[in-house]
């Protein structure tokens, strides 16, 4: 074997071993890019009709499915997709307070439907407090009253919860602390003031649930729970106008809002176009800008799910 041969066989041979390692290394980066990375996905829902409304489904790590309120009665037909997508089974179901727009699809979920629903959680004053004190508009009464009867007579009458301020309910690898109760000694805007305020932690993000939360009960929020008001994402008080003070929005100082908002609302358009309505959105929108919000995800623009790691 002449000298030139041999050193041919070795540059093959080295060519090879070179080749062989990059293919390894390749195939190792490329079977663990696509491992699946396990994440919580949160989806606003979007406004099915023209009304505002709230909905928000929740996919844990393994798999749970966690939904607060749902909307309308007319936006059920798109939760129930959502439920039936992740698995057709609800773990946990949040209703903030009992105004239709929150409420309504649940109502007909658990009326017409047979979708297990596995834990209740409510907070709830008494019906004659809602008689006395909610009322806003002629038929609010009658849904409160069918939420009543609903929750006290239906096949998941079992499994509904009163919370506690404080309370901290664990799903999978989220924690949703509850904030913000009822408060019966705010009969100003009683309903909306009696929210539910969740915070929901996964590993490394928060968000704030303020559902309908009016100014009295968003001063509440200031002084008793400062300290745990911080949070990465916020959903916009009622619907985005007339909620809470912007001094609860500093204090939240969120990168991302969720606004559960209609397109006529975004805009304050009451039919004659941008600005012709007397809504207080763009004040709102005009208080995020000022946060230095990084992403506005609203509801007009259809339903859509963000990852949490
Ligand atoms: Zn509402």
């Amino acid at each position: 074997m002449n000298n030139n041969r041999r050193n041919n066989i070795k540059i093959v041979t080295f060519s090879i071993l070179i080749l062989l390692m990059i293919s390894f290394v390749v195939v190792y980066i490329f079977s663990k890019g696509n491992k699946e990375i396990k994440t919580t996905k949160l989806t606003q829902l979007k406004n099915n009709t023209n009304r505002q409304m709230m909905g928000y489904i929740i996919k844990t790590e393994n798999d749970n499915t966690v939904v607060i309120d749902g909307g309308t009665k007319d936006d059920t037909e798109n939760l129930i997709q959502w439920i039936n997508q992740q698995g057709g089974e609800v773990h946990s179901w949040f209703i903030t307070h009992p105004h239709i727009d929150h409420m309504g699809a649940f109502l007909k979920i658990v009326e017409e439907t047979e979708i297990p629903i596995n834990h209740i959680y409510v907070t709830l004053n008494d019906l004659t407090w809602y008689e006395k004190n909610g009322p806003t508009e002629a038929n609010e009464i009658n849904e409160v009253k069918e939420f009543f009867d609903v929750i006290q007579n239906s096949r998941i009458s079992r499994v509904v919860q009163e919370v506690y301020l404080d309370q901290n309910i664990e799903i999978d690898n989220l924690n949703f602390e509850i904030i913000g109760v009822k408060n019966p000694e705010i009969i100003n805007n009683g309903n909306n003031n009696s929210s539910m305020v969740i915070k929901m932690h996964s590993d490394t993000k928060t968000v704030i649930f303020l559902a309908d939360t009016g100014e009295e009960s968003g001063k509440k929020l200031l002084e008793n729970q400062s300290d745990k008001l911080k949070a990465n994402i916020v959903q916009m008080a009622h619907h985005g106008q007339n909620g809470v003070t912007e001094d609860v929005y500093k204090a939240i100082n969120p990168e991302i809002c969720l606004w559960p908002t209609p397109d006529w609302l975004w805009n304050n358009d009451s039919g004659e176009g941008e600005d012709s309505g007397d809504w207080k959105t763009k004040i709102t929108r005009e208080w995020m800008n000022k946060l230095n919000v990084k992403k506005n995800i609203i509801g007009k623009d259809g339903d859509q799910t963000i990852e949490l790691p």
